[in-house]
């Protein structure tokens, strides 16, 4: 004999109940039946109730609503009217409703009478419909056989009576045998109801006592998970697990299988098998008591979304008699399940998690217990506090392994994840910690990437600015998606985007091929709003990158670091500020597990910083710089040759969008100033902009000018001036670049002659270099070169930032 049991989603719609007619039809085995209520009618049941003890009319339409769904199941199933089984339950539930309505009060024994509707109904269509089917069906009110206490809404059943009642009924048996799930009652017969999700209890009290061969439970997933797929979409499907892990699991929130229901048949030894009613050919999840050795570490993450954190203490608990003993006890008397002890019985507090919803009722009867040592201030009054999650890894090969909980805090840590409480379950097959509610999404698919590695991770991206270079990134981003998920394991998504005016937020991805339309329809931006999105979503692996030249947007980072998100960027603003701010920002991240890269600051995309950083990291010292980085400069003196008048070199340079808008900008050499800074403190020295000396090799009369044209005119009226700079190299076999240096602990920037010698007389084009003379590299220092402007490479600099974020534990 088997035990089928099938949840609210297998009996949650005609097509449902069709599907689950086949797959009972396709068993030879006699079999023992238990179904639960149609899909969400429970819930609606509990509203009922509730709405007619607040003494709210509307009760009635709800009422309505759920006979009215399941007359329309029952006439589309069986093609006829219910008959008066069916309306004799209807009018029993509207009388007690009716009841609670002018009452105002629901008692718990009211309310199961009026939960346990559910079950009676949809087991009613299902053995009419099984009927019409030609299934050889019996229905059997679970009231009349699973005996209970009276402990209302989680009853306790008595193994003894409901025995000698199964047996009894077993000598008739017919095929099929159907029960409703959740539903019991007192030896008084009074309805009972073994708490929520207790369909799969009936189902496996039933196989216990009933020895069946074997205890299925269909439902709608293809097994347990190694997280529940609701939260982290990659959850994949357990084949094999053992009694202790899946009670484990369930225990901390898997609810594919409800806790106590496994305990019969564990007792018994019968194999459990979950099932996807609407995929029944996959294999399911195997539940056995043999163990298989080569299991993974950890076997699944659980979770639980609503806690609350109960605490009793105060300094002169020290030498009360048994107060843990009776806060055990007043809690499990008022049926409070703790569901965690956060640490172990100190002399001064006790802390345990216990179920959000339990709260009120674990408050009223431990300020009961303790009235008398509160109000003599013995004790502190009891702390409540809500709004909590536990996550929990589980897995019974956990036990031997140290660094779990290393991996597991670290991981939630550079998160930005803190943890209120820790618990090692004392079978030690689990890890819980308690979290904020508001985290428990980033928390769960964070440790779930950590600990199931062959999984790809997600990086998520806020990117502010889409102009050139953030169009660039875009695109780049796009081509090379689909390879990085492959070949490196990285899924990366963009999911907020904004620019000066617009801004977009989508939770799983903005498309990269529609994110112009999808801008185009976003709201209005502001820096403050784009912000807050981003915490808000609150999303692991978070990276912001700020494609502006905003010194508003620069002023955000410290605050993004101390979110633990890393921010990318190659504005210039942050890291060439007073050299207090740079240190704090540096600071911040290696605080909050954040990073702060600007690889695209100096020389666009040319591996200048993480290359300075690697050298300086490994202990090499750098003594010296000189560098070109100023790609606009350095194609103005190329091209220039006294034929041409130097104003019109720039002009051309403007055309071909060589300089900043402004070309200012680049021929006062400040930007120049800033990269050799950020080199410098880079290096690991301290300076600031105004400690770098600028020799411009513009004349007096042109610094001051009011505007572009302006400033265009005075470089006319000194045309001389640039041509004599021109010849005066020329003469001397040499060309002009204006060079950066850092040398005896000295920054400068100025123009300079380099002979055929020097390896800067040979830059091409908009090409950038730098040569670093360290301890290393002495007598001849390490060398980069190549572009250092354009959006295309500033894009593939920024893309390389964000995969170094990727590819660490970030
Ligand atoms: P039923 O109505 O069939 O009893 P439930 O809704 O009680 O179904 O339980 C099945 C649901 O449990 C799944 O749809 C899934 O969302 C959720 N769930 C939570 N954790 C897990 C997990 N680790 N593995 C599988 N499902 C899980
Ligand atoms: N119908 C009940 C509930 O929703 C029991 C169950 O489905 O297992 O909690
Ligand atoms: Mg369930």
């Amino acid at each position: 004999m088997k035990v089928l049991k099938f949840g609210g989603t297998s009996v949650g719609s005609e097509e449902a109940i069709r599907q689950v007619a086949k797959i009972v039809q396709g068993n030879v085995d006699q079999i023992v039946m238990v179904s639960s209520a149609v899909g969400g009618v429970t819930d609606q049941l509990v509203e009922i109730g509730d709405t007619a003890a607040r003494g709210k009319k509307e009760y009635e339409s709800l009422l309505e609503a759920v006979k009215l769904r399941h007359e329309q199941m029952y006439y589309n199933l069986v093609e006829n009217k219910p008959d008066t089984n069916f309306y004799d339950i209807i009018e029993e539930f509207e009388d007690i409703c009716r009841g609670v309505w002018l009452l105002r009060e629901l008692t718990p024994r009211s309310a199961d009478f009026i939960h346990s509707i559910g079950e009676r109904l949809s087991t009613l269509i299902i053995t009419d419909f099984f009927r019409t089917q030609g299934i050889d069906i019996t229905l059997y009110d679970s009231r009349k056989y699973i005996v209970t206490d009276d402990q209302f809404g989680n009853a306790n059943v008595n193994f003894k009576l409901t025995n000698e009642r199964l047996q009894e009924a077993k000598k008739s048996f017919t095929k099929v045998n159907l029960f409703p799930g959740f539903v019991a009652a007192t030896e008084e017969n009074e309805t009972t109801t073994l708490g929520r999700g207790g369909s799969d209890y009936t189902a496996a009290i039933l196989a216990g006592l009933l020895a069946a061969d074997h205890f299925e439970v269909w439902t709608d997933v293809d097994g347990l998970m190694t997280a529940d797929p609701r939260i982290v979409k990659k959850a994949h499907f357990i084949e094999h697990v053992s009694y202790e892990e899946a009670l484990e699991l369930s225990h901390f929130g898997a609810k594919v299988i409800y806790p106590p229901s496994i305990q019969p048949a564990l007792e018994k030894g019968i194999p459990i098998t979950i099932k996807n009613t609407f995929n029944p050919e996959q294999k399911g999840t195997l539940i056995t008591k043999e163990w298989d050795e080569d299991k993974q570490l950890i076997r699944g993450i659980s979770s639980i979304k609503d806690i609350a954190l109960v605490t009793l203490s105060g300094s002169s608990m020290v030498g009360i008699p048994k107060f843990s003993y009776r806060f055990f006890r007043a809690l499990s008397t008022a049926n409070v399940n703790v569901i965690l002890i956060t640490q172990a019985s100190s002399e001064h507090s006790i802390t345990v998690g216990i179920d959000g919803k339990e709260s009120g009722r674990a408050l009223r009867a431990l300020n009961t217990e303790f009235e008398e040592m509160i109000a003599t201030n013995r004790i502190n009054p009891i702390e409540i506090e809500d709004n909590f999650s536990i996550i929990a890894l589980v897995g019974s090969n956990m036990r031997n392994q140290v660094g779990v909980s290393g991996q597991m805090f670290n991981v939630l840590g550079k998160n930005g994840v803190s943890i209120h409480a820790i618990a090692q379950g004392s079978s030690e097959r689990n890890i819980s910690a308690v979290i904020s509610k508001e985290d428990l999404h980033k928390a769960l698919n964070v440790l779930h990437e950590s600990f199931f590695l062959s999984l790809t991770k997600r990086i998520n991206l806020f990117i502010i600015g889409t102009g050139n270079v953030g169009k660039a990134f875009i695109n780049q981003l796009a081509q090379q998606f689909t390879f990085l998920k492959k070949n490196h394991q990285l899924n990366i998504k963009i999911i907020g985007l904004a620019n000066s005016r617009q801004m977009h937020f989508e939770k799983d991805g903005i498309p990269l091929s529609k994110w112009e339309s999808y801008l185009a329809e976003g709201v209005a931006f502001t820096k403050e709003d784009f912000i807050q999105n981003m915490y808000d979503v609150n999303l692991r692996n978070s990276i912001f990158i700020d494609i502006t030249a905003s010194e508003d947007i620069a002023a955000l980072y410290a605050d993004i670091l101390k979110k633990s998100i890393s921010v990318v960027t190659p504005n210039k603003i942050a890291a060439t500020g007073p050299q207090t701010d740079y240190l704090n920002l540096k600071s911040m991240s290696k605080r909050y597990g954040s990073q702060f890269l600007f690889e695209t600051n100096v020389c666009a995309g040319l591996p200048v910083l993480s290359t300075l950083n690697d050298l300086v990291r490994s202990g090499d010292q750098v003594h010296q710089i000189e560098a070109v980085l100023s790609g606009t400069l350095v194609f103005l003196f190329n091209e220039y040759d006294g034929t041409t008048k130097f104003v019109d070199v720039i002009k051309k340079a403007k055309e071909l969008g060589f300089t900043e808008p402004d070309p200012r900008l680049d021929l006062f050499g400040s930007d120049v100033k800033r990269k050799i800074l950020i080199l410098i403190r880079e290096s690991g020295y301290t300076c600031e902009y105004d400690d770098i000396e600028l020799n411009s090799f513009l004349p007096e009369s042109c610094m001051e000018s009011s505007s572009v044209e302006d400033f265009y005119e005075k470089v006319e009226k000194e045309e001389a001036h640039f041509k004599k700079l021109y010849e005066d190299a020329k003469a001397k076999g040499a060309r002009l670049k204006v060079v950066a240096k850092y040398k005896d602990g000295h920054g400068s920037v100025g123009l300079e002659a380099v002979d055929a010698t020097h390896p800067f007389y040979n830059l091409e084009g908009k090409d950038n270099i730098v040569l670093f003379y360290t301890k290393r590299y002495d007598d001849h220092p390490m060398v980069i070169k190549g572009a250092g402007a354009g959006a295309e490479v500033t894009a593939s600099g920024i893309f390389a930032d964000v995969l170094r974020l990727g590819q660490s534990d970030m």
